[in-house]
Order: C-alpha cells, then structure tokens, then sequence
C-alpha cells in the first residue's frame, strides 16, 4: 500500500515513520510512504502557499493551486476509486476503526494536512473524495492527525503484525472495548492475576475473556453496545452485570 502525505512540514514525519511498527512496514516492504512538500508546487520564488482570506478576517488560508497541482502530479493517470484523496479536516466523519479497516483496503492513499486557518474551500469541494477528522478538537496543522491515520491502517495490513490475531481482538474490531490483560508476576504488590487466566482451560479463559470486554464496555462505552454484534448469551452476560451493578 502506498501512502502520499502533502504537508508544508515535510520534516515533521522524520521521527514518527522511522521506528516501532511504522518502519518495520516500511522496511518489509509492505507500505511506501511518500512526504510531498506541498511547497515544491508554489508557482513563486517565495514558495507561497497562504494568502489572506477574502472578506477579511483573521488567519492565512491555504491556496488552492499548490494542492491541486500536487495532488494532480501525485495521481497522474490513477485510478480514484482505488486511490482516494483525503483531505484531514476537524470537520470530516470521525475517524474510527471501521474507517480504518475500509482504507486498509486501498491500493493508495494520498492525505492532505491543511495548515493555518485551514484550506481553500474549493480544496474540499472539487479536489478531494474524503475529508477525516481524528476528533472533536482542533489541531494547528493535518500532520499528526495524517500520522494517526498511517498508523491506524498501516498495523491492518497483512504481515506488518506478527500476530494478526492481536488486531483482530483489539477493541472496536468487534465493536466492543477489548478485554484485560496481565502477564508475570502473577501477583504484584497484593494485585493477583485473574485465577481462570492461569488453568490453561481454554473454554473458561475464552468465557471469562468475553464477560470482561463486556463488563469494560458496559461500564465505559455503553454507547458501543447500541451497536455491537451480540449474541444471546452476549445479552445474558450484560443483564447480569447490570443487575449485579444495581446490588452493590
Ligand atoms: N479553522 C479550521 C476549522 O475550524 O475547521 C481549523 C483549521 S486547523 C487550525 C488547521 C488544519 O489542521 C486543518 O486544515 C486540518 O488539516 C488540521 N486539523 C485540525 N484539527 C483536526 C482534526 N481534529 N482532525 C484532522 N485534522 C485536523
């Protein structure tokens, strides 16, 4: 898969690509990042690629040629459909493990980090597919949020974990917080580890795996359950927490 991120701060990606599972993906061959300097496409000596709003106002906007103009070098000859253009926007649909697992599978993806005030308008209306926020918040510049974005989609992709089976039971793939988890010591500081966990009945570690993401769920996202896939047993778990939560 291949990722093109256009930012006027090429720089900022250096350290966050170059270590843990980011450059491991990247050196398997398994992802290509490309960092576009949105400057190179400025048509002035001065490399200009803010100009003040029209009406007035505080704050520099982005100006519409440098981003088209790279975007259009960036995708010569591509298939859109295959390769979306994403601009990360605080007004975008926020970003969550669905949209992540969709993009994983994309042949290319090519983010734009807007910068000051935000972007030319026309920007959002006539040259990207998608617009991703990260959250509910404003960051000064797309770059970090463009990072989250490589971050989340690139650990999806076949090979880049050694064990897939992590991804597939983090939380949200089943719409559910994941479960707790403990390792050695088995007992730390008074704090002992979950009996079940160390018999080695699997069926049990399974069941008491399930009621704990349940439990997590219930207590921190209930909104989660709305729509999570729940089985029947799933319902009985949930109403027994519940009833156990009214007692004490
Ligand atoms: N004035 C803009 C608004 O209210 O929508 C915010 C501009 S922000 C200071 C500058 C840039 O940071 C944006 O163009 C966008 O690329 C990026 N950005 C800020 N917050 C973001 C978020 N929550 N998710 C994704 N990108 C964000």
């Amino acid at each position: 898969m291949k990722f093109n991120i256009l930012t006027i701060f090429p720089e900022m990606f250096r350290g966050p690509f170059d270590a843990s599972m980011l450059k491991a993906a990247r050196d398997a061959g398994v992802v290509e990042v490309s960092v576009i300097d949105i400057r190179d496409y400025a048509g002035d000596k001065h490399r200009t690629v803010d100009d003040y709003p029209f009406g007035g106002g505080s704050g520099m906007i982005m100006k519409c040629e440098p981003v088209f103009l790279a975007v259009e070098a960036v995708l010569a000859g591509r298939d859109r459909s295959e390769a979306p253009v994403i601009l990360l926007s605080p007004q975008g649909r926020v970003f969550d493990q669905k949209i992540a697992l969709d993009l994983a599978g994309k042949k290319e993806l090519t983010l734009i980090c807007g910068h000051y005030k935000g972007v030319d308008e026309r920007i959002r209306d006539h040259l990207v597919d998608d617009e991703i926020s990260i959250g509910d918040y404003v960051l000064t510049g797309g770059e970090l949020a463009a990072m989250v974005v490589v971050d989340a989609v690139t650990r999806l992709l076949p090979g880049v974990l050694g064990d897939l089976a992590s991804a597939e039971t983090d939380s949200f793939s089943d719409g559910l917080i994941e479960c707790g988890h403990y390792t050695r010591p088995r007992s730390f500081r008074g704090h002992e580890v979950p009996e079940v966990l160390l018999g080695g009945d699997h069926g049990a570690i399974r069941e008491w795996r399930r009621r704990d993401s349940l439990r997590k769920t219930a207590e921190r996202r209930p909104d989660l359950l709305e729509t999570a896939d729940l089985g029947p047993e799933d319902k009985r778990i949930l109403e027994e927490i519940e009833k156990n939560r009214h007692i004490s």
